[in-house]
Parts: structure tokens; C-alpha cells; sequence
């Protein structure tokens, strides 16, 4: 019989959110593979959970998968954690449990928190397709680019962000997208100071902007997708531009040029363009 990998979630705040199928099953397990062992020691600690814990992180995480396999192969457990909410949303856990599928290894989920989820649940903007981008670049100049790209996705994006950034990413966001673009911000979320608050991006960033304490603690940013709308006027913007270019220019500059003009992508202005040609 070989082991099974369980990718548990713990809390993203409120230890009342964590679930006695998590609990029961960290405390049957042979190891906790766990982000930051000193970190999540303090968790076992509270919920008197006994199980020896070892560092998996995203440093080690490829040299420590041989051997982690290798205990599932000879029938021991284990369970993979993060410092909070659900492995691999943004955290360690990915090359372990893609290694175990690969090896015909069981994998089992125990679900929990996600703070993306969390934030999306309570934000009031549109919840039946949406996108999830993580993090977005640290730089400005790379945030916005990132920022362009993601202009005309008509799903609901969301966000992680550090606290000491969301005051310039909300700003980049106006500015690439409009201030009137709808967008929901989760700070603290399950925790004492929690706050959910849905704006435009105007004044949402004004809002953060005139109050220190909105730029402290953990955040999840909810934007509105663009309007469908929206999306169809650039397309129509984007036939026009290309229709003129292609007139002068072979079909890879005029969708070079399209996509520095009209902000699109230029994979899908040169598909574009050789429908247009044909
Ligand atoms: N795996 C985690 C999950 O399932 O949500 C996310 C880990 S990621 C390294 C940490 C980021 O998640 C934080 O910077 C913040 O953007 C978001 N986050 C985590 N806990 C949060 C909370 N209680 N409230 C708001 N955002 C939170």
C-alpha cells in the first residue's frame, strides 16, 4: 500500500474557520511538509497536533520531492501545508503534488480557507467566471504592462497584494483602466480589523490613499471585468487600425504596430489580421 499526499488548507485568520477533518487528519499523518516550520509550529501548538513537521518551500521544494516521494511509495502519509489558506494558491506545493500525480500517487484535497475566494464571496462584483492573477510584477513599470494586457478580460480579476503596494497598484489600475472601473478590496479578512469595501477605482484610491490604516495587513484586490461592450469596441477600433496598416505593411508589423496602438495583444491582432487578409 502506498501513502497518500493530502494538501491541507489551514486559516487565513480565524482558527474558529479550520475544520476537525484537517485537524484529525495532521494528527494521523507520519510528516507535515509545511512552508515555514517555526510559522506553523504555533498552529500545532494550539490545535495540539503532534506530527513532526518538515520545511518545504519554495527554495527546496525540487530537492526535497525525490524523498517526500519516496516515503508515499513505501506507505507512509503526508500532509502538505502553507503558512495560511490553500497550498499552491500563490504558495509552495506544486512540483510535489504534479510529482505524486505523475508517480499514480493518491492525492487527496482537505479544503479550507483561500483568501481569494473568501474576498470574491463577499465582494459584490460579478462571481460566475472570473480569473485568478495572483500577484501582479512589484514594478510600476511592469504592473502597468501586465495592467494592459489584462485591460479587455471581460471575467472578474483577481488580486494579492502587499500592503505597501496596493496604494500604486490601485493608481496603475485607474490609470491603464478608468477610474469608474468597479473593484472590491479585502483587507484582513476573517480578522479583527476585516474590512470589505466596493468602489470605483477613483475613489477606492482615493479612499486608501487618505487612510494609513487601508494600506496595513493582508489584501485581496476584486476588479470588475471589462464590459463586453467595451471589449467590442476595441475590436471594431482594433479591424479599422489593422484594415489601414495592412494596407501599407505586411501582416506581423501592422500587428506590431495594431497591438502598440490600440493595447491589445499581438498574437490575437496578427489571428486578426490574417483573417483580415484572407
Ligand atoms: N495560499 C493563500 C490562500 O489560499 O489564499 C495565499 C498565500 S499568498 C502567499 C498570501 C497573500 O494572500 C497575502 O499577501 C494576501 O494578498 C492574501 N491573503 C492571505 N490571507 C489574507 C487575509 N486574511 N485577508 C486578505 N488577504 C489575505
Amino acid at each position: 500500500m502506498t501513502g497518500v499526499l493530502y494538501v491541507v488548507a489551514t486559516p487565513i485568520g480565524n482558527l474558529e474557520d479550520w475544520s476537525p477533518r484537517a485537524v484529525a487528519t495532521l494528527k494521523a499523518v507520519s510528516v507535515i511538509a509545511a512552508e515555514d516550520t517555526r510559522h506553523s509550529g504555533r498552529l500545532m501548538q494550539h490545535f495540539a497536533i503532534g506530527t513532526r513537521l518538515i520545511a518545504v518551500h519554495d527554495h527546496n521544494e525540487g530537492a526535497k520531492v525525490e524523498s517526500l516521494l519516496a516515503d508515499l511509495q513505501e506507505g507512509r502519509d503526508i500532509a502538505l501545508i502553507s503558512d495560511a489558506g490553500t497550498p499552491l494558491i500563490s504558495d509552495p506545493g506544486y512540483r510535489l503534488v504534479a510529482a505524486a500525480q505523475q508517480a499514480g500517487l493518491r492525492v487527496v484535497p482537505i479544503p479550507g480557507a483561500c483568501a481569494a475566494i473568501t474576498a470574491l464571496s463577499a465582494a459584490g462584483i460579478p462571481s460566475d467566471r472570473f480569473v485568478f492573477e495572483g500577484f501582479l510584477p512589484a514594478r510600476s513599470a511592469a504592473r502597468s504592462e501586465r495592467l494592459r494586457e489584462l485591460a479587455g478580460e471581460t471575467r472578474t480579476l483577481i488580486f494579492y497584494e502587499a500592503p505597501h503596494r496596493v496604494q500604486e497598484c490601485l493608481q496603475d489600475m485607474a490609470t491603464v483602466l478608468g477610474n469608474e472601473r468597479r473593484v472590491a478590496l479585502g483587507r484582513e479578512l476573517t480578522k479583527t480589523f476585516e474590512t470589505i469595501r466596493q468602489l470605483p477605482l477613483g475613489e477606492m484610491l482615493a479612499w486608501v490613499s487618505s487612510d494609513a490604516d487601508q494600506q496595513r495587513g493582508e489584501i485581496v484586490l476584486i476588479l470588475e471585468g471589462a464590459s463586453a461592450e467595451a471589449g467590442e469596441q476595441d475590436w471594431r477600433e482594433a479591424d479599422r487600425v489593422l484594415a489601414l496598416l495592412l494596407a501599407e505593411l505586411p501582416v506581423k508589423q501592422a500587428a506590431g504596430l495594431a497591438a502598440g496602438i490600440t493595447g491589445l495583444k499581438k498574437n490575437a491582432l496578427y489571428e486578426r489580421a490574417l483573417q483580415l487578409k484572407a
